[in-house]
């Protein structure tokens, strides 16, 4: 069947820029958010705001697609299931249920042979007590974390006694990692060793929340070959259909570790939207609704900047080169630690 409408579930910023890549393939979206002010209700043909467990809302969000999509991985596992049992849903809901989970997701990852931190799961204080050769580390909620929410820095022992830890979470606890550097792989698989690959993009992070992207990764050609065969073999045994990312860590001795799987679309991809001849929101596009697999080329080296919080007041009134791309978000509210656009310069 060919695909005229697609359902993106998520009204964000990834849920924006996938509408745009749609609308240049002429393939209509949909947005289901449960946020009033969605930004992606800017970019999209048809935007429906519920809840996600409202089924009445989300069959009349459903009637007007052919398949479904989604820009966020914490969409309930159920919400997937229900959805899938009317229009595809791709990438497999089941694969979320791995990945929107820290800890089965270590454990998909060691069961490959991929490396990652040493971790624990940790149900209550005794897990904490015998688990203390991770010190110093990070401990986090299995579920429902990102850039940097819902974790503590442990970095000594006693740290844990000023944290008051609500147990009907379970968490995580993982060995800090001495970082030498961060990178991501981008992957858009279509089918059975069908894939387009960007290359490692090298990330910078403050307050745990990237900062900056940067294509080439100054590494290693080992390092840069063991990540890209990495992010194959996640996406073949996931069976993934769609764009994924994985997040790397390089450690001071060049070891290099998963750190996290999302299945989906990614903040350090921005880039391939100015520096490739076909970005990771338009492969993303493609392989879910199996057009074309082209083949995706550099055409420059990059640079990508996020704008978080005050950053964008600069960049609304500022004069731009002509290597030089502002995406304003056109979020509602400025808010500190929320990325409110991005900024990229190509190499020209
Ligand atoms: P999320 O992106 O979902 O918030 P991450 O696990 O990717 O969560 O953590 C965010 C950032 O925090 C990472 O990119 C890294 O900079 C830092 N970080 C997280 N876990 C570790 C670790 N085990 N060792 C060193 N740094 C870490
Ligand atoms: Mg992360």
């Amino acid at each position: 069947m060919s695909i005229s409408s697609i359902g993106i579930i998520g009204g964000g910023q990834l849920g924006s820029m996938l509408a745009t890549a749609a609308k240049k393939l002429n393939i209509k979206t949909v947005i289901y958010s449960d946020n009033p002010n969605a930004p992606a209700q800017n970019f999209c043909d048809l935007f429906y705001c519920g809840k996600y467990e409202d089924e009445n809302k989300i069959n009349e969000f459903l009637s007007n697609v052919d398949l479904v999509t989604y820009e966020f991985e914490n969409i309930p596992f159920e919400t997937l299931s229900i959805i899938n049992q009317n229009k595809k849903v791709l990438p497999k809901p089941k694969i979320n249920k791995i990945v929107q989970n820290r800890l089965k997701e270590k454990d998909f990852l060691n069961k490959n042979n991929i490396r990652t931190t040493q971790y624990a799961s940790i149900k209550n204080e005794k897990d904490l007590k015998s688990n203390i050769n991770l010190i110093p580390g990070i401990l986090k909620t299995c579920t429902l974390g990102y850039d940097g929410k819902g974790q503590y820095k442990i970095e000594n022992i006693e740290r844990l006694e000023s944290i008051n830890l609500d147990f009907n979470n379970e968490y995580i606890l993982e060995k800090i990692v001495n970082l030498k550097k961060e990178i991501s792989v981008i992957i858009s698989r279509f089918g059975h060793k069908k894939y387009e690959i960007y290359e490692p993009i090298e990330n910078v992070h403050e307050d745990q929340i990237l900062k900056h992207s940067k294509i080439p990764a100054e590494i290693s050609n080992d390092i840069l070959n063991k990540s890209i065969d990495w992010a194959k073999l996640i996406a073949d045994e996931l069976d993934y259909i769609g764009t994924l990312c994985i997040e790397f860590f390089i450690d001071k001795n060049e070891n290099l570790y998963a750190n996290e799987i999302a299945p989906r679309v990614h903040n350090s991809g921005h880039l391939t939207i100015n520096s490739h001849n076909i970005s990771q929101f338009e492969n993303h596009i493609r392989a879910i609704c199996g057009l074309e697999k082209i083949e995706t080329k550099k055409i420059f080296n990059a640079k990508m900047i996020n704008l978080i919080g005050n950053d964008i007041t600069v960049y609304r009134n500022k004069k731009f080169k002509d290597n030089e791309f502002f995406f304003d978000y056109l979020k509602k509210d400025i808010k500190e630690k929320r990325k409110m656009g991005h900024f990229t310069i190509i190499d020209k």
